[in-house]
């Protein structure tokens, strides 16, 4: 699109403190001047038959139909008869890929000054198939499915991801050495798209190792990939190296090119409504989102804006240690955005 038609986005404010920090995003980019126009859905308090969940039919279009969104946390109602919100998302959008981006937040101290990797989570298979049974008393099955398609799928993302990011390594992430048949499917698609892209050095690495590593020294990693059970827990674990849920973006990508951003934390039910919850993690997913339509230059003045605010240190939130509101920090991050341009 030219810069004077404003792309269209989805936007899900969400449950707890989504909407303040949802609000936060709506603030800053008014302040940017991002040329986004926001379609606000919102979670229903009906189930909708054609999603068998709050989330009504309508919101799903309108995700297909504007291929980019960005999503507040979402509480998934206690009942039984409808589907969790999150999972609805996952399976009507198809997003089989979660990528989070880690990176070190300059000023806010944490045991490392310099991480600066991605993981790549399968999001669509692996142990989250939900194939769960009771084989006899005493004796329970799972089972962990691997397909081609899917680890192909997932692959050829982290490397078009690393290519197009101008990064230089991507780690596969299993545990083949065991799971010789399922993971060990996963690395064959991994070192068959590897070829691929013989710019971008291929290693495997065997899960137990990863962590040790990761929590020794995370220089060591540029783009992981891996599948979905091993995904959930790295890329928390790399949350914490770098400071915590509250600060942490990840970005949904789906079948088609459908990009739907999220906070990585839910919707903490015991700050919410007391302007006190940090809308980094969301700001930092909307930034994801600005880099997936190429809005590069969008992208890094708000990004800037937020490092320079939290670096600055006057405005912090609470779980940064700070005693600024919500609305405080966002005001502090769009003035800085207005003495750079
Ligand atoms: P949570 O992430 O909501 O909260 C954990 C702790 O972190 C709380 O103390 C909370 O106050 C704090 N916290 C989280 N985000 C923060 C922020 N932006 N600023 C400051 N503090 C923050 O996890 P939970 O309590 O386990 O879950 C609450 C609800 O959220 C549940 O209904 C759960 O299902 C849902 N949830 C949704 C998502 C999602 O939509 N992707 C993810 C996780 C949990």
């Amino acid at each position: 699109s030219s810069p004077s038609t404003p792309i269209r986005a989805t936007l899900f404010p969400g449950d707890g403190i989504g909407p303040e920090i949802a609000e936060s995003v709506k603030q800053v980019f008014r302040s940017a001047e991002v040329p986004i126009e926001w379609e606000e859905h919102f979670v229903g308090d009906q189930i909708d038959p054609r999603t068998q969940s709050f989330l009504t039919w309508e919101s799903l279009e309108s995700v297909r139909r504007n291929g980019v969104g960005l999503k507040g946390p979402m509480a998934t109602p206690i009942g039984k008869g409808h589907r969790s919100l999150n999972l609805t998302l996952r399976k009507e959008l198809n997003l089989f890929a979660n990528v989070r981006p880690c990176n070190s937040l300059p000023g806010y101290k944490t045991r490392y000054d310099d991480v600066n990797l991605i993981t790549i989570r399968e999001n669509t298979e692996g142990e989250y198939s939900g194939l769960e049974h009771q084989v006899v008393r005493g004796v329970v099955e799972s089972l962990k499915i691997i397909t081609r398609q899917a680890s192909l799928r997932v692959a050829e993302y982290a490397f078009h991801y690393a290519k197009a990011h101008g990064r230089e390594r991507v780690s596969a992430i299993h545990k083949a050495n065991i799971m010789q048949k399922t993971d060990g499917l996963f690395l064959k698609c991994c070192r068959e798209v590897a070829e691929k892209y013989p710019d971008i050095t291929y290693e495997e690495v065997v899960i137990d190792n990863c962590c040790m590593m990761l929590v020794k020294n995370p220089v060591l990693f540029d783009v992981l990939v891996m599948p979905n059970l091993y995904g959930d827990i790295i890329s928390d674990l790399c949350a914490g190296l770098i400071g915590g849920l509250g600060l942490t973006p990840s970005c949904n990508i789906g079948e088609g090119g459908i990009a739907l951003a999220e906070a990585v934390h839910g919707s903490a039910p015991d700050i919410a409504g007391k302007n006190m919850a940090n809308p980094t993690a969301l700001l930092l997913s909307s930034v994801a989102m600005l880099r997936h339509l190429e809005l590069h230059d969008k992208a890094d003045q708000i990004q800037d804006a937020i490092l320079k605010t939290i670096a600055e240190g006057k405005y912090r939130t609470a779980d940064l240690g700070g005693s600024a509101s919500t609305t405080d920090f966002t005001k502090a991050i769009c003035e800085n955005l207005i003495r750079r341009t």
